[in-house]
């Protein structure tokens, strides 16, 4: 496990917390889990629950549990299960032996459900779905019994058996519990544990037709796990007097403590997998891991480490209230780890033609280049220079504004590496489009000075013509201009910018062989990382050099 989410207990509410609860004697083993449901795959929003849970445990010495809260097997597959495993993994956590399913208790809470009917406290009802849902009152008005609620306690339990056996067709009828219909918490008037899905389980294939709700599995498998301290988002705060009930009347093994915290919500960003599976769905985007997407898989296909995640994470901290962090924060974890870790190269995202008339044709020479600016560890490789290269087209113009220091009719600047070289003409096409730069170089130069002290204004990135290597470059731009996209209606607020297709870019020699997913700096350009999924040569920017928020925040 990373040792970085260590030395940082007592920090926020929730490790204050934890770390009464042991020094007062109530705990010797902390025991947390993180428990998604494996209807989609995570997000960043879930690493901010996985950094906590596991980090808890890991500073406490004690464990966390991965466990599949599997109750709905309509939405749950095992391409999800596969695909969670391997991003928590990813992030740097392990389970160790500890990995549960919700339905792996299935037969104990189908148990406690014929407890409660036992006891008096669950019945079955056959009201239809949409009636039930208008007897259950509203804030203002208390709901209504069915007529069913005082079935007595031997047909209840007929009733549940022959849901088990499958005698009844989806939605015949569920097994509520009795609490209370005019609770001023809805969660408590009687709600669903148990109803009929004829549906197969990615586990349990076709062994059961009824399958317990999430609020009657959750807290009930905590309480099975040991689990000491059941850390969940803000939304299950009304959902813990039902939890409670359920802990107060059936015969659980032990009593988990719940502490909500806020979920993690960032600027631009959407946070729900329900959105997320519909923006793969749409094919608004290429698929769950689309680099665009803030899921881990996309995130990691973008090039992100996961140790910047976790940075990020920490840097958030966990709080009560809930609120919107700043994108630009992300970014700023991520440019400042790749900083570190990213070894320089040159390529040209938008090539134009220079030829450098004075160069003899068919020379090549190696220069020098340094793999890091901070790190002289990392070494030095050889680069080829020759009478033809390519420079951006970002840096030539024509008829250059003030502030304007690089290439330009009559100016000199200096190649990164190489020489200075002095523009002498511009050949266009047709139409009038720059198509090639006519340049000088001055041989005295070589290196990146020149012997009479003379100074240029830029230094610029180049490749030649001949070694270079085509690459496809694929830079990302927000999903969402809005700051606060609308979750009902992202559609409308998607970004018809967020991917932008560079097919002629020029790399240069050494990034041939670059390795997939390592990351990888374009000087002047960005960080990048080639592409996993794709044969040729792609590289997809993981985050510009400099913070371009501000900029989005001002067009959108
Ligand atoms: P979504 O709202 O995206 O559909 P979910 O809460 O339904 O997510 P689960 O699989 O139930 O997804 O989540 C597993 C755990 O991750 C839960 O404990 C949940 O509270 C937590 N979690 C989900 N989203 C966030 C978030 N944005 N910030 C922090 N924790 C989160
Ligand atoms: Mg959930």
């Amino acid at each position: 496990m990373p040792n970085d989410t260590a030395a940082e207990a007592g920090r926020d509410f929730i490790r204050d917390i934890i770390q009464d609860d042991r020094a007062s004697g109530r705990h010797k083993t902390i025991v947390t889990r993180f428990p998604p449901e494996p209807n989609g795959y995570l997000h960043i929003g879930h690493a901010k629950s996985i950094c906590l849970n596991f980090g808890v445990a890991q500073e406490f010495g004690g464990r966390c549990h991965l466990r599949f809260d599997d109750t709905n097997p309509a939405k749950e597959e095992q391409e999800y299960i596969d695909a969670i495993m391997r991003d928590v993994r990813w992030l740097g956590f392990d389970w160790g032996q500890h990995l549960y399913h919700a339905s792996d208790y299935f037969e104990q809470l189908y148990a406690w459900a014929e407890h409660l009917i036992k006891t008096g406290k669950a019945y079955v009802d056959d009201t239809a779905v949409d009636e039930m849902r208008a007897m259950r009152g509203t804030l203002t008005e208390p709901g209504r019994p069915s007529r069913f609620r005082d079935r007595g306690v031997d047909e209840n339990l007929d009733l549940f058996h022959r849901m088990r056996a499958g005698e009844f067709p989806d939605g015949a009828r569920v097994l509520r519990a009795k609490i209370d219909l005019a609770a001023g918490n809805m969660n408590l008037r009687d709600p669903v544990l148990y109803r009929i899905l004829h549906a197969e389980h990615p586990r349990t294939g076709t062994a059961w037709c009824i399958y317990p709700t999430y609020d009657f599995a959750h807290g009930q498998s905590d309480a099975i796990e040991h689990v000491t301290h059941s850390l969940c988002t803000l939304e299950f705060e009304d959902h813990r007097p039902l939890y409670d009930w359920f802990l107060d009347n059936l015969p659980v093994p032990s009593r988990p403590r719940q502490i909500e915290f806020a979920r993690l919500n960032i600027t631009h960003t959407i946070l729900s997998k329900r959105v997320l599976t519909e923006l793969v769905r749409g094919g608004h985007v290429s698929g769950w891991d689309d680099p665009r997407m803030p899921t881990l898989a996309g995130l990691r296909r973008r090039g992100v480490p996961p140790a910047a995640i976790r940075d990020f994470i920490r840097r958030v901290g966990v709080a009560r209230a809930n609120s919107v962090v700043d994108a630009a924060m992300f970014d700023h974890a991520v440019r400042e780890l790749l900083n570190k870790e990213a070894p320089r190269r040159m390529a040209v995202l938008r090539p134009l033609k220079v030829t450098i008339e004075n160069y003899p044709e068919g020379r090549v020479e190696q220069l020098d280049a340094i793999n890091h600016p901070d790190d002289p560890s990392a070494g030095t490789r050889q680069i080829p220079f020759r009478r033809e290269l390519y420079v951006e087209r970002d840096d030539f113009m024509e008829s250059p504004p003030k502030k304007f220091f690089r290439l330009a009719p009559g100016r000199e600047v200096r190649l990164r590496y190489a020489y200075f070289i002095a523009c002498k003409a511009v050949v266009k096409d047709a139409s009038g489009a720059v198509v090639e730069l006519r340049c000088t170089y001055d041989p005295a130069s070589r290196g990146g000075n020149s012997p009479d002290g003379r100074k240029v204004q830029a230094t610029i990135h180049w490749v030649t013509a001949q070694d270079s290597v085509p690459a496809e470059m694929r830079l990302y731009n927000p999903l969402f201009t809005k700051p606060d996209p609308d979750a009902a209606n992202f559609a409308a607020d998607l970004s018809p910018n967020s991917l932008e297709v560079l097919s002629d870019a020029r790399a240069e020699p050494s990034l041939a062989d670059a390795t997939p997913g390592a990351p990888v700096q374009f000087e002047r350009q960005g960080y990048f990382t080639r592409d996993t999924a794709e044969a040729g040569l792609v590289f997809n920017r993981t985050v510009g050099l400099r913070d371009t928020w501000a900029k989005v925040q001002a067009k959108g």
